[in-house]
């Protein structure tokens, strides 16, 4: 129960194999208290019906694009919570024509849907979140390798992702002082919703099965509870930083 009367977040569930719900359900079972946003109606009805498994949870529509939304979102959480423990980022966002072929050829506005959904969207929800974490927090953000290296296909969302990365550190600056951490959880490749976008999915998957230095995928519930270990009190010495979840594979050349 190391989450015991804490309230989060969580912001990026889809349906049952989203990243944000594995990392919902270990919050959960730890002791956590939660609330739920959803995108839009249509991915609504699959929240609800996950969030039925859960103690209590809070359900709020927001669209990370939408400004006005999130504030709406937050001043629920105020009025109904008043204070807030925990934040999880999983959301990401490209059209998918700039998830294949070359990078070279990205357009101007794919470019900024991207950064607007994917990156931007991070310090937007800190800034919101702050109020609520008086007595200090803890934010994670999802990230993937492909913003360190060039990985086929991953193109504008890679750039995306560095842009998170670096925003997670300039938050850890900014909120340290409050008590508030910000850190990265680097996820080895997992099908989802989100990665069925990515040209070539598969052949990643492959190749991380075949090169990571454990030899296989990463689980959801691996991913899970690294993000209990940043989330957590175990997890208080850390802030700023992008850690991996990902078999080892991130230390290999080929
Ligand atoms: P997913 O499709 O289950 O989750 C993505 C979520 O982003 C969805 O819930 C979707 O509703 C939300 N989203 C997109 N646009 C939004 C908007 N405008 N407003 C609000 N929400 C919006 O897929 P996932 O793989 O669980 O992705 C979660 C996070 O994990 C993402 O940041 C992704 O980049 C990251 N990640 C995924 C992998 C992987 O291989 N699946 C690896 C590393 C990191």
């Amino acid at each position: 129960m190391l989450m015991k009367g804490m309230r989060g977040l969580v912001v990026g569930v889809a349906n049952k194999r989203s990243i944000a719900w594995a990392i919902a359900r270990v919050c959960a079972d730890n002791g956590a208290q939660l609330a739920l946003t959803y995108q839009n109606e249509r991915l609504g009805e699959n929240v609800r019906d996950l969030a039925a498994e859960l103690e209590n949870p809070l359900l709020l529509p927001m669209d990370v694009a939408d400004d006005n939304q999130i504030k709406t979102a937050f001043e629920e959480l105020s009025k109904q919570w008043g204070k807030l423990d925990f934040l999880v980022h999983a959301v990401a966002y490209a059209p998918r024509q700039a998830l294949e072929g070359d990078f070279v050829s990205t357009t101007r506005e794919d470019f900024r849907i991207a950064q607007d959904i994917s990156a931007y969207s991070l310090p937007a929800l800190a800034y919101a979140a702050k109020p609520l974490m008086a007595e200090g927090g803890s934010i994670i953000a999802l990230s993937y390798l492909g913003s360190q290296r060039v990985m086929p296909n991953y193109n504008v969302m890679g750039v995306a992702k560095a842009a998170l990365e670096a925003s997670v550190r300039y938050l850890a600056s900014d909120l340290g002082p409050l008590g508030i951490r910000v850190n990265a959880l680097s996820a080895g490749p997992i099908k989802t919703l989100a990665s069925s976008g990515i040209g070539g999915f598969s052949s990643i998957l492959d190749h991380h099965r075949n090169h990571a230095p454990l030899r296989k995928l990463v689980e959801l519930e691996e991913v899970a509870d690294g993000a209990l270990f940043l989330l957590s009190p175990m997890g208080r010495g850390v802030t700023g930083q992008t850690i991996y979840v990902d078999g080892g594979y991130s230390i290999m050349a080929i």
